[in-house]
């Protein structure tokens, strides 16, 4: 880690009592439910490009009911409190409710869901399903309302919100490049700006970047790595009354916007660096048309590329939000393992529970 000297100015500066890294989705709600729940703290959120532009802007990004433990089970309903509450408050937010069914041969296995799920007919009168290939054999689980948020959207609003509050500052176009201890335990940030940050604790959010960075890299290797995601789509309206169509099996879904489906496909290549440029591959492809070809080979004239990234998936699927190995009052956030805008108001929580000596602060409630 690069140590500099600080000058007496620095030394004095009083800084900020909480400094978070990384504008993503994490980042930001951690930013934001710590101005409301801790209005007389100061807070930095730091950014190396604009907000929202790292993984969380090709978040299709759907909060599905599917959980893989009963841990992200919780994370997964808390969070979707948070973000109706959110809708709620300010209706304008880009975050809406879609049923969901989920569609698999009989032979799947019962799906774990955080909520109750029902058997449906393919031609039950409240959905348009755009499959012309189901058949007997298939078995259709209805599993009520999931939330679709559009991230990028959301993290601009916070983000316009953020600015509005006195104790909060939010630095773009601002890396954070180390972070050192200075006298009497408080951090210090080298960033490739003209001025540092002072910070009490630290937050490093930094997602896929996380395993990429010297700050992180040590601390998060032990437990994940980086996959690619791959987003395709389907050139067509979607039906009325269509919802979102999630294939267990083959972990993927059909995600109905105005204009367009959003069809969400697993990729299998690891280690992937965000910074490469990436490629939806020929196995991609494939993989979607076996998947079309199985359920709706009526949708396959209108298949499409569209996105491609990665994201941090830890060893358990479930978020991490460790302390640093080596400095102490510095913890990561990361681990979205493909679903971090649904579960980002819960990692945020934990990670605020952390961070924060609740005594020491007056605290409201969000
Ligand atoms: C194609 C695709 C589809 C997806 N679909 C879904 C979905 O349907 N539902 C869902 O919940 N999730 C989905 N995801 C996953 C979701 O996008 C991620 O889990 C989530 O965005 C991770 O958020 P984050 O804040 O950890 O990371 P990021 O959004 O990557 O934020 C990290 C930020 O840190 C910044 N940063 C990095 N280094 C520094 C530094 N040194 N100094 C300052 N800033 C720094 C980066 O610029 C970046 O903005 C999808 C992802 C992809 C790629």
């Amino acid at each position: 880690m690069k140590v500099q000297e600080l000058s007496a100015e620095q030394t004095a500066d009083p800084g900020y009592d909480l400094c978070i890294v990384g504008g993503g989705i994490i980042g930001v709600l951690t930013a934001y439910q710590a101005a409301i729940t801790y209005p007389n703290i100061r807070i930095a959120l730091v950014e190396r490009g604009e907000f929202g532009l790292g993984a969380s802007q090709y978040a299709a990004a759907l909060s599905s009911t599917l959980a893989s433990t009963v841990l992200v089970g919780e994370l997964s309903s808390e969070s979707d409190r948070f973000y109706l509450n959110l809708a709620r408050e300010n209706p304008t937010l880009p975050i809406r409710q879609l049923p969901i069914i989920y569609v698999g041969d009989s032979s799947d296995p019962i799906l774990h869901t955080t909520r109750t799920i029902t058997e449906v007919k393919p031609d039950d009168p409240r959905f348009s399903l755009p499959l012309s290939q189901l058949t007997n054999a298939h078995r259709l689980l209805y599993g009520g309302d999931v939330l679709h948020i559009e991230p990028l959207g959301l993290i601009k609003s916070l983000v316009g919100k953020l600015r509005t509050f006195a104790n909060v500052n939010c630095f773009k176009y601002t890396s954070v490049e180390s972070v050192q201890i200075m006298p009497e335990d408080k951090l210090w940030l080298n960033t490739n700006r003209v001025f540092g940050i002072k910070a009490e604790q630290v937050l490093l959010a930094l997602g896929p970047w996380s395993l990429f960075h010297q700050m992180t890299r040590s601390s998060v290797e032990v437990s994940c790595r980086n996959k690619k995601i791959v987003t395709m789509r389907l050139d067509v309206s979607p039906p009325g009354n269509c919802p979102v169509i999630f294939f267990p099996k083959e972990d993927a879904f059909l995600l109905p916007t105005d204009e367009q489906f959003l069809f969400s496909i697993r990729s299998d290549e690891w280690d992937i660096q965000p910074d490469q440029k990436l490629l939806i591959s020929d196995a991609d492809r494939r993989n979607g048309r076996r998947i079309l070809e199985r359920y709706a080979p009526n949708l396959l004239d209108y298949y499409d590329d569209r996105d491609v990234f990665c994201d941090c998936y830890s060893s358990n699927s479930e978020p991490v939000i460790i302390p640093h190995n080596r400095l102490s009052k510095v913890f990561i956030a990361t681990g979205g393992n493909g679903r971090g805008v649904r579960l980002a108001p819960a990692i945020a929580r934990m990670a605020l529970t952390k961070l924060i000596p609740t005594s020491n602060y007056t605290q409201n409630s969000y």
